[in-house]
């Protein structure tokens, strides 16, 4: 690895990015004026957040109690319709354009992957704690669109630094119960977390049917019992793209990772049916570094 991107933000410079200054107001609002999407604002702020995987209030001590179970269903109506709107408004400023994809971010409620107190349905990506973040609506919504054709059901799809495991389980309901969508995170709290976090969304009954899975290891050296992968998705920026990565692509393959230091591009790397190699930029990203968890954990 070279060395790694090092960003000190104050608070509120958190959502400008390299080579894109949208103000955060902008940003948030979905400006006409950027119909092109900004690029992940993933900030490193220091901070240690304890991550918490639920955002609606613990009932289970009054269990039976007929007053809150109406509340409940109240709270839990509202997060399916504020994920409703964030999806909405990406499609709105065209940044999904697949019905697919949109039926699979309605389906996945983000609310369920954000921690406590944390706004979860605006556009921003948001501290997870051990120095991570989970990305931004439209980074998301970006990488399925990129990588679709590659999610088809039945296809086998690689999430690389699967944090909350909000990505991985979006990939696990595009390829459905005959695809296998797995999840590499180095951080293990984190692993355990986005199991949590998992359970309680649309894709646990395919965590427990065993086509999506999540496991503690290096994302840079893939995960091998499972390929070749029709996608690959890498959520954090390697200095060089691994080349592990590419051996565990299949042919006809997609990769969509990140990669640079301080300013970093957004590569699509298709893998020819000869195994020949393509790549192209999509767009100029920001996210933490693709690194050891060792250098993570002491910030970089
Ligand atoms: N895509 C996820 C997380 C993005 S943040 C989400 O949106 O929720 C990048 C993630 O990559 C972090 O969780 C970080 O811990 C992880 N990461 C960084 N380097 C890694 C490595 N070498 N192996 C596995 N995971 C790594």
């Amino acid at each position: 690895m070279g060395e790694p991107a090092r960003i000190r933000m104050k608070p509120s410079m958190v959502a400008s990015g390299c080579r894109y200054c949208a103000p955060l107001k902008q940003l948030l609002n979905f400006s006409p004026l950027h119909r092109r999407p900004p690029p992940p604002l993933v900030g490193t702020l220091s901070a240690h957040l304890n991550p918490s995987p639920s955002s609606s209030p613990n009932t289970s001590f009054c269990t039976g109690n007929f007053l809150l179970l109406p509340m409940e269903q109240f709270w839990t109506r509202g997060r399916i319709d504020k994920n409703k709107a964030l999806i909405e408004n990406l499609r709105k400023y065209g940044v999904i354009r697949s019905s697919k994809v949109a039926e699979v971010l309605e389906s996945v409620d983000r609310g369920l992957f954000v921690p406590d107190g944390i706004p979860a349905y605006v556009d921003s990506p948001t501290q997870i704690g051990y120095n991570a973040t989970i990305s931004a609506p439209h980074m998301h919504a970006m990488c399925l669109e990129l990588l679709e054709k590659n999610l088809q059901p039945g296809m086998h799809a690689l999430d690389v630094g699967s944090g909350t495991g909000y990505l991985t389980a979006c990939f696990a309901m595009m390829v459905g119960p005959q695809g296998c969508a797995v999840g590499v995170e180095h951080i293990p709290e984190l692993v355990t977390t986005s199991i949590n976090n998992i359970q309680k969304s649309q894709a646990a009954p395919l965590l427990k049917g065993g086509s999506l899975s999540v496991h503690v290891g290096d994302g840079r050296l893939g995960w091998p019992e499972f390929a070749p992968y029709d996608a690959i998705h890498v959520g954090a920026a390697a200095a060089e793209i691994p080349q592990q990565l590419i051996d565990q692509l299949k042919p006809s393959g997609r990769m969509v990772i990140p990669v640079g230091n301080l300013f970093q591009d957004l590569k699509v790397v298709d893998k020819n049916l000869d195994g020949s190699i393509s790549v192209r930029t999509e767009t100029s990203v920001r996210y933490v570094p693709l690194t050891s968890r060792e250098d993570q954990l002491r910030g970089y």
